[in-house]
């Protein structure tokens, strides 16, 4: 298998054991290979999972070939997610909702599309910290981005207490903070709020700046950990693809396994 698989390959396709995918750009950097490759291992699932480096303006060409060449699943990365929404035939309600997905499955020719953020952010909150959404104080930073939307309705549906969204283009905030109900705050007010339980950290910029919360949340896991009390997107990687994998293969996804190997023990 390669490093990367581009559209030029997917054109001429002779990988007909690789059957599932995350398609981003850039993607070399994806650690779902591993995770993924090692669940189907566990599963006696007989095909692998590989990385698409697709373009934005790839992405209308590379979804039908997907499909004609019998994949079963794909995953959306940084910057597809909010595009591949509008490219899917069917998407499940909390997609239609978010506006942005992670996870397609593949069923009948049908591109059905649906995002794992949320719930697999939830889970890395509880997993990280033994915290709950419900009743936080939450600081949401890159809020309109594609994982910024699943995450931002998670938490308004698990009844947080007080959500700020923010984001680098302040008027999408805004016009999220309306439909929501909740709060949108310009960048550079950010240090003003009062207390807080957790910040997220949604863009793939570092966040250096002095914000009152308990918690750090940073979705790259990319970026080292400083303190007990932050953690880096590792946990949400882990339970987003764990979650994708069951919508797959209707089956529990074996996830000490996908653990292990993302911790580089497999
Ligand atoms: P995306 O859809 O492209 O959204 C990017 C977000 O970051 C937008 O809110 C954008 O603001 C903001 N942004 C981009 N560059 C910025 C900058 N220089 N300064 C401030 N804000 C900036 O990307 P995504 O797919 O949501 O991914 C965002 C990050 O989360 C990436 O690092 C990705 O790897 C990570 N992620 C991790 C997991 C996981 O499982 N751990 C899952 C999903 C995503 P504008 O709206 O103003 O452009």
């Amino acid at each position: 298998m390669k490093d990367f698989y581009r559209l030029a390959d997917l054109k001429n396709w002779e990988e007909p054991r690789i059957r599932l995918g995350v398609v981003g750009d850039p993607v070399r950097q994806s650690r779902s290979p591993a995770m993924m490759n090692a669940a189907l291992q566990a599963c006696c699932l007989e095909m692998e999972y590989a990385r698409f480096q697709i373009s934005p303006d790839e992405l209308a060409e590379a979804l039908p070939l997907f499909v004609a060449h019998n994949f079963i699943g794909l995953n959306f990365t940084i910057p597809h997610k909010i595009a591949a929404t509008a490219r899917m035939d069917e998407l499940d309600e909390f997609a239609r909702t978010v506006g942005a997905i992670n996870t397609a499955r593949i069923d009948n020719g049908k591109l059905l599309g649906s995002t794992t953020d949320g719930p697999g952010f939830a889970q890395a909150i509880r997993e990280e910290f033994a915290l709950e959404l419900r009743g936080l104080h939450i600081l949401l930073l890159g809020a309109a981005g594609g994982a910024g939307r699943a995450i931002a309705q998670q938490c308004a549906l698990e009844g947080c207490a007080r959500l700020v969204l923010a984001n680098r283009d302040f008027s999408k905030a805004e016009r999220m903070a309306v439909d929501l109900g909740v709060e949108a705050i310009e960048w550079a007010r950010i240090e003003s709020l009062g207390k807080l339980d957790l910040a997220v950290n949604a863009t793939p910029v570092a966040f250096e700046r002095k914000v009152g919360a308990e918690y750090f949340y940073d979705l790259s896991y990319l970026r080292a950990v400083s303190s007990s009390h932050s953690a880096n997107g590792l946990s949400m990687l882990l339970h987003q693809g764990a979650l994708a994998f069951e919508k797959w293969f209707e089956r529990a996804a074996p996830i000490e396994v996908m653990r292990a190997a993302l911790a580089g023990r497999a």
